[in-house]
């Protein structure tokens, strides 16, 4: 047996068996061994009954006073009905559909149960509807479950493999690390997190298990750092009359955020290593101005340099932004479109476009400097790619409005320098912010008329692009928006004055910037939009941004749709909707009435939702966490920390480590 043996091999496991395993992402014994329990129920610490609390999980070390096997009325299902009792007290148990059972548990006899604690509407008594039974005070770990695979069949297939855990599993941690950092063998480590001898053993588990997955993840970023400081890029010059030229022909005042940023960029400009840096800022915190400054750096340094946006639409946006940035400095910009070919811009100094711009086969002969919008991780061979001199690769600037706390980031992208942008620019409106209760949406709509008579504009926001299947089948859930029902419904029976877009990504990218324009030049007053919308999109005239299913985003996410808005000088508005109220959604929602800052609310997102909600994570390209989490950011810091040191003292030192990095490396994608 090998980690790569199939399941289909194990005594339990056939077709059927294996399919249903398959869809939990379990194919082979590695998969199975890296399974986790969810929880574990320790039936060596027993409670006593007379504690028990309504709607616990609970474990007890009873005997059987009575047992006796009934039916139900309807249904006619078996029911075991049984009287336990401790020293502190005695408590009825409840069996399901478990007649077998009568034949083990015989009055007298002692186990330990585990079930959840009811209460008894017709005695008023607590009751206990029991899970399972155990004779011996193990540790037992429960498996998050699908349809057809308990907990209990897994342990059975995962129990036999312990004994092999030792000739399969390679422990590639260096013992001194391990020493160094407290952390137990990994054999051990697997062992245990399935079947803890004692509770301890678990919390050490994790420990090792969660160090792992951060420290490759630190490790590659480590080594990707590495590699790309072997490359030449062009070193700028810098020009500081240039610099203060540009700044006071500029019609505002950069803010210090503004200033830093644009300094730390140039500087890396001027390096003979290839810049990677991440500009984060939020929506309107200004980015454009600073990458055009370092584009303007470039050109002026003879460089080309090129602009990518994840949109056409965007792209165009950038181009008229950026156009008017560096008219007074004869920078000749070009904007690549459907219709515009290559072939003419390549004289251009800065050329923006969106993704085709390199996904031709061309290369551009003086590529300084690439800015990518939106997209964190651009290859080192991407790069080496579009270079001409093939001894230059061009420094890139990626930007991001994402606003990810410092600490994730200096995990997420070890391998990028950080600048932030945490200051908006002076005069900035607050956006009056609301959740709205689906009792008072009509105000909501008569808001958004006084504003649109007012001459404003409006988006609404929402989740689907078309009722799905199933909404329309379940007739209680009607409250599911789609673009497209939202659509008919506010140009027919809302709004029937005012002319209404819609946009979603299923449109064609010339539909889209058609509506776009429409919306921009005010032709449109209302557009119903997906999640498309998110972006860049700015429009001074829109007052009001109305979300829909507000709950099915995360309050980065929430915060960038609101940053649509308030970008003139009329007040502006954002309506939150929700489809459920849950706890969770209330503390979200009201985290975005309360709270304007992008940074403050992505450090709330990563509480109350964790860290796989964040925007920014999924775009980072890194492989899901099993068992670590982000949260936890003192091991975040901590596997960041072992790694920068051991790829310092070099990684060649620890043959069997390096192995594991290029394993990584493979199963993850992370190029
Ligand atoms: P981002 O791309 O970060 O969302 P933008 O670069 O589009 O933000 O800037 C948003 C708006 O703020 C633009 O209209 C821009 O001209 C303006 N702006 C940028 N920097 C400043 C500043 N320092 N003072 C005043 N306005 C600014
Ligand atoms: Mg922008």
């Amino acid at each position: 047996m090998e980690l790569n043996t199939s399941v289909q091999y194990l005594t339990g496991v056939g077709p059927v068996m294996a399919k249903k395993l398959k869809r939990l992402g379990i194919q082979n014994i590695r998969d199975l061994l890296f399974y986790f329990p969810r929880r574990w129920d320790d039936y060596s610490k027993p409670q006593m009954i007379s504690k028990l609390q309504i709607g616990q999980d609970a474990i007890i070390k009873a005997s059987i006073v009575q047992i006796k096997q009934t039916r139900t009325r309807r249904r006619w299902m078996s029911i075991i009905d049984a009287l336990l009792a401790d020293d502190s007290g005695q408590i009825r148990a409840i069996w399901f559909n478990q007649p077998f059972l009568m034949k083990t548990l015989k009055p007298g006899s002692e186990w330990l149960f585990a079930g959840k604690v009811n209460y008894d509407f017709k005695t008023g008594a607590k009751t206990l509807s029991i899970s399972n039974y155990e004779k011996e005070p193990i540790i037992l770990p429960i498996y998050p479950e699908t349809e057809g695979l308990t907990s209990k069949y897994l342990r059975k297939i995962i129990r036999p493999l312990m004994s092999d855990v030792d000739n399969l599993i390679i422990d590639f941690l260096p013992d001194g690390i391990k020493k160094q950092e407290g952390l137990i063998d990994l054999k051990e480590a697997i062992k245990n997190i399935h079947f803890p001898r004692e509770t301890s053993n678990i919390l050490e588990s994790q420990q090792r298990l969660g160090f792992d997955e951060l420290f490759l993840i630190s490790l590659r970023m480590a080594e990707r750092k590495n590699e790309l400081q072997k490359e030449m890029a062009p070193a700028m010059n810098i020009d500081k009359d240039f610099l203060k030229e540009f700044v006071n022909k500029l019609t505002f005042r950069l803010t210090n955020a503004q200033r830093k940023a644009a300094w730390e960029i140039i500087c890396d400009l001027a390096k003979k290593t290839p810049m990677n840096r991440l500009l984060e800022g939020e929506v309107g915190s200004g980015k454009t101005v600073v990458a055009a400054m370092a584009a303007a750096v470039t050109t002026k340094n003879s460089y080309q340099a090129i602009w990518l946006a994840p949109t056409e639409i965007l792209a165009n946006q950038h181009y008229q932004n950026v156009s008017k940035i560096l008219m007074p400095f004869e920078i000749k910009v070009g904007l690549l479109t459907a219709a515009n070919k290559l072939a003419d811009l390549l004289k251009d100094n800065l050329i923006i476009g969106t993704h085709a711009l390199i996904q031709k086969d061309v290369s551009f002969p003086r590529l300084g400097l690439i800015i990518v919008d939106e997209q964190h991780r651009f290859g080192v061979k991407q790069r080496a790619h579009l270079r001409k001199q093939k001894d230059l690769i061009p420094h890139l600037l990626s930007m991001t409005a994402t606003p990810i706390p410092r600490t994730l980031a200096l995990s997420l992208y070890g391998d990028l320098e950080l600048s932030i942008l945490d200051e908006l620019p002076p005069g900035r409106q607050k956006i009056i912010t609301k959740a709205i209760d689906p009792r008072n949406r009509y105000q909501a709509y008569e808001a958004i008329r006084e504003e649109i008579k007012k001459g404003r504009q409006a988006f609404v926001i929402c989740p689907l692009i078309e009722d799905s299947k199933i909404s329309t089948e379940k007739l209680f859930d009607m409250d599911k928006k789609s673009v497209k029902s939202e659509y008919q419904k506010l140009s027919k029976n809302i709004f029937p004055e005012f002319k209404i877009g819609m946009l979603h990504g299923r449109l064609k990218s010339k539909e889209k910037g058609k509506i776009m324009k429409d919306f921009s030049v005010g032709k449109l007053n209302l557009i119903v939009s997906t999640a498309v919308v998110e972006v860049g999109i700015d429009v001074p005239n829109a007052t009001v941004m109305m979300i829909e299913g507000a709950d099915r985003f995360g309050l980065a996410q929430l915060h960038q749709f609101r940053g649509r808005v308030g970008r003139g000088k009329h007040q502006s508005y954002c309506f939150l909707f929700a489809d459920s109220w849950s706890e969770n959604t209330k503390k979200r929602l009201e985290a975005m009435v309360n709270c304007n800052n992008g940074f403050e609310l992505a450090e709330k997102d990563l509480q109350i939702r964790g860290p796989g909600e964040l925007i920014g994570i999924r775009q980072s390209g890194l492989p899901d966490l099993k068992m670590a989490s982000l949260r936890d950011i003192i091991l975040v810091k901590k596997a960041r920390e072992v790694a920068e040191e051991i790829f310092a003292g070099g990684i060649g030192q620890y043959p069997k480590l390096q192995k594991k990095l290029a394993e990584f490396e493979r199963e993850t994608h992370l190029e």
